[in-house]
């Protein structure tokens, strides 16, 4: 594959204009912000341009050319119609310093979506400020630091699971707390002992995902969040994957004091792309004095931003937020309703399940048991005959399909070789087959064939990269790339 600068001639140029005087002279005309001095830039035509970048683009994988199974990413297929609303000049062309009274519509979309987040999730309150959810679980550990100094400055710790994502321990110390680890059971939820016994006057909060990092639901959630409170504790749930529940269960009912939840994963924005996210962070009533300003509130018929809360953590980001994303995420839970959420959850359960199922027998799951929205499958079986789960997933691209989540540094460390696929509730039940048809046959080739895997992918591009060569040798110009 050429890059432009393989393709540069020089003196070609991708513009021409019939300049009145010579183009030195049209050239020295050009605005001051321009570079004074050039480094060897690429010298192609303009057509060439268009054909360079074209084909790159081609090239990319995307969920709207295939499936993309990536755990705990929650990459579904989202409905376009979320995107052409949210892209509407009425909403992108609002300035967020435009006075309160002249941003009507947009305070009256913020505030209604954070009365749907609160029936969604059981919650009273919002911020919808965050930005991702690692952004909103720091915004969260704040008001429990807030609301701990005001109430019970001996706890000063942290409770957080083995199978935490790793955002998890990072936002709580951020917030100023000491963390501790809580093992899990073999049943792949929180030892019940272990927190028994952790669980005194220096505890602040716990910290849980449920379904939890490996796909699993919490089954002693209720006995857990009885167990935290009674001892002066408080819950917070990691909503990054609401996938599962929305509609279904409401982690306020189940307990939990305080929420994220990741809008760029199960709200209409796909997580991965390195594009905007935002973690809108939700709280029982007695928490609300803590959230950061200003508070979207509604009087009368007005909608208003509220600044005036003593107790509140400070802002988490620039004005409002990423509104783009908050108004996928309206336009999402509008045209889904209620059933709708309910029913993509379902449909995002049954398809875990269904791939756990058909894979069973090749890929031995890490837990016997049924899964949430996503489920974790080892490759051990393979090691024998010197295929790693690596070469599986790169042999995955030769099919055609985007390798799942591997070796995710969340894995108990008795689940070896696993890997964690999210087929998500959009796919059909033709793409998921073909998928699973992939695995098995991929398995087939590990014992016949393994070579076929050792040097996968084949059929890309780019074939069996370096993947630590990019961090060792770093290329800070053209003339480092020619050398290296
Ligand atoms: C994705 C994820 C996060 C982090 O979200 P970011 O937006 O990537 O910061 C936190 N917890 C869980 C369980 C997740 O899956």
């Amino acid at each position: 594959m050429k890059t432009l600068y393989d393709k540069s001639v020089e003196g070609r140029t991708a513009f021409s204009f019939a300049f009145e005087g010579d183009t030195e002279r049209a050239l020295a005309a050009v605005p001051a912000y321009a570079r004074s001095e050039v480094k060897r830039l690429p010298e192609v035509s303009e057509l060439e341009l268009v054909r360079h970048f074209t084909n790159l683009a081609q090239q990319t994988y995307c969920v709207d050319t295939g499936f993309y199974p990536l755990g705990s990413c929650t990459m579904k297929y989202n409905p376009k119609v979320n995107e052409v609303l949210a892209g509407d000049t009425r909403l992108t062309q609002r300035h967020p310093l435009d006075a309160p009274e002249d941003n009507q519509g947009v305070l009256q979309m913020c505030y209604e979506l954070k009365e749907l987040l609160a029936d969604i999730t059981g919650m009273d309150d919002f911020t919808l400020q965050p930005a991702c959810g690692a952004h909103g679980e720091l915004a969260g550990m704040l008001i429990i630091h807030a609301y701990m100094r005001d109430h019970d400055p001996r706890r000063t710790r942290v409770l957080i699971p083995d199978s935490a994502h790793g955002t998890n321990p990072a936002s709580a110390a951020m917030a100023g707390f000491e963390t501790v680890t809580v093992p899990s059971d073999e049943r792949g939820g929180v030892d019940l002992a272990a927190l028994d016994r952790l669980m005194d006057d220096t505890v602040a909060a716990i910290m849980l995902t449920n379904p939890n990092t490996v796909g699993l639901f919490e089954e002693n959630i209720v006995a857990i969040a009885e167990l935290v409170h009674a001892r002066g504790g408080l819950l917070y749930y990691d909503g990054a994957n609401l996938n599962a529940l929305m509609g279904l269960i409401r982690p306020g009912d189940l307990g939990f004091d305080v929420l994220h939840l990741n809008l760029h994963k199960t709200f209409a924005t796909p997580h991965g792309g390195g594009g905007p996210g935002a973690a809108p962070v939700g709280v029982k009533q007695f928490l609300a004095s803590y959230l950061p300003v200003p508070v979207v509130v509604r009087r009368g018929n007005e909608y208003a931003l509220e600044d005036d809360r003593p107790g509140s953590i400070g802002r988490m980001s620039a004005f409002h937020g990423n509104i783009g994303v908050l108004a996928k995420a309206y336009a999402y839970i509008k045209s889904m309703g209620c059933d709708g959420l309910a029913a993509a959850s379902r449909a995002a359960i049954v398809h875990a399940n269904y791939v756990k199922a058909r894979l069973s027998a090749a890929y031995p799951p890490a837990y016997d048991r049924p899964v949430m929205h996503e489920t974790v499958l080892s490759a051990k079986p393979y090691d024998k005959y010197g295929v790693t789960l690596l070469d599986i997933a790169k042999r995955l691209m030769d099919y055609g399909f985007h390798p799942p989540t591997i070796y995710f540094p969340h894995f108990p460390p008795f689940a070896e070789e696993v890997m964690m696929v999210e087929p998500t509730e959009s796919e059909s039940r033709e793409t998921i087959d073909a998928f699973c048809d992939a695995l098995i046959r991929i398995a087939d080739e590990a014992r016949e064939h393994p070579e076929l895997l050792t040097s996968a992918p084949h059929g890309t591009v780019v074939t069996r990269v370096d993947s630590t060569r990019a961090a060792r040798v770093v290329i800070t110009s053209h003339r480092d790339r020619k050398e290296s």
